[in-house]
């Protein structure tokens, strides 16, 4: 049977990024009964490779990513979520799978070189920023998950597990699963844009709707996006792709949408067609997606301001996740170092 494992950095509170590209799938596939495992990581050793100054932004958000994770519906009874560092086999696994890869391939990996350029490291990358990709091998090898749901960004990295398994099966012996990433069913969804609309959604970038937003802030945030930079007056022609209220239409609208707060339109290509023929204002497209927006976030907002009442039960609960996890980590742990031949007292 199939193991999923994913994960998040806490370097801050949730996103629609991850909400489309990652937690609305977590959440199916945990209901569907179909998998023997759930695993889902907050990646506090990974947020601390480009943070290691600031220790306080991860604390605080662990909790903030826990929080995230129960109102959308993930469910500590049905899936294991555990804190990384309170797991010290996955940097022991780490330190083997070094030796398996080499300096210039990871320099080659497409993700960290544009982590890289986007942090503005330069020459003075950190080490452990550097070699996060084995760490993330690491990750996802130590309970022998072979189904990854991640966004686009993460594509390179499950190639580079999946190096990193065939590697030590070889040289060793056949111990570790070959992963699977699954991305969402759209190609919007792996990579969901930011309101500045030139990059991906980030946190690190501040370019974000958070899942935790007030009603307020979710509407300012809405009216101040980039829209077309052409269409300049109403009756202006104006485009709909590249335009980040369109691409987060084509993320979050249906059909049944337009039924309750837009009945002018039956759906979203008729309302594609008159922006583009012109006549249509940015500030009415910009009011229809706030109502979607609105509609989609509060009861999470709502679940999420309830379940922030009682932080200890949610850090007991990244407790016992742990040190479930911790289990499973340090049996394949065992197996692996058997396979290496490195268990010298048996
Ligand atoms: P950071 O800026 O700290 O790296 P992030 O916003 O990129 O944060 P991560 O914790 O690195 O978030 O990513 C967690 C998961 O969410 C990954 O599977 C990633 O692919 C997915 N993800 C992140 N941003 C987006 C996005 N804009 N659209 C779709 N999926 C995303
Ligand atoms: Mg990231």
């Amino acid at each position: 049977m199939d193991i999923v494992l994913t994960g998040d950095r806490p370097t801050g509170r949730l996103h629609l990024g991850h909400y489309v590209g990652s937690l609305k799938r977590r959440v199916e596939l945990q209901n569907s009964g179909k998998y023997e495992k759930i695993y889902i990581m907050i990646a506090d050793m990974q947020a601390l490779s480009d943070n290691a100054d600031n220790i306080e932004k991860i604390r605080n958000s662990l909790s903030e990513v826990a929080l995230d994770y129960l109102a959308c519906g993930l469910n500590p009874q049905k899936s294991t979520i555990f804190i990384q560092s309170q797991i010290p086999e996955l940097s022991e696994i780490s330190f083997y799978y070094m030796n398996l890869v080499t300096v210039s391939r990871l320099q080659r990996n497409p993700t960290v070189k544009n982590e890289i350029q986007m942090r503005g490291f330069k020459q003075s990358i950190p080490v452990g920023f550097f070699t996060y990709p084995i760490s993330q091998a690491a990750d996802i090898t130590a309970f022998k998950a072979n189904i990854i749901p991640v966004g686009e960004d993460q594509l390179p990295m499950i190639e580079q597990t999946r190096e990193i398994v065939r590697s030590f099966n070889t040289l060793y012996k056949e111990v570790l699963v070959e992963p699977t990433a699954v991305l969402p069913n759209n190609q919007i969804c792996s990579r969901l844009p930011g309101l500045d609309g030139a990059n991906k959604m980030s946190k690190s970038l501040g370019n974000c709707i958070y899942l935790s937003d007030s009603s307020d802030d979710i509407k300012k945030k809405i009216q101040s996006m980039f829209t077309d930079p052409t269409h300049l007056r109403v009756e202006d022609p104006g485009h709909t792709e590249n335009n980040p209220v369109f691409i987060y239409l084509d993320a979050f609208c249906e059909d049944k949408h337009f039924a309750a707060f837009w009945p002018e339109y039956q759906n979203l290509d008729e309302l594609k067609a008159h922006y583009r023929r012109g006549g249509l204002g940015d500030s009415k497209v910009k009011k229809f997606l706030n109502e979607i927006l609105q509609n989609e976030l509060r009861p999470i907002r709502e679940k999420r301001e309830e379940l922030a009442k009682d932080l200890p039960y949610i850090f007991d609960m990244l407790k016992q996740g742990s040190e479930k996890a911790r289990i499973v980590a340090t049996q394949t742990l065992d197996e692996m170092k058997s396979a290496m031949g490195i268990n010298y007292y048996r």
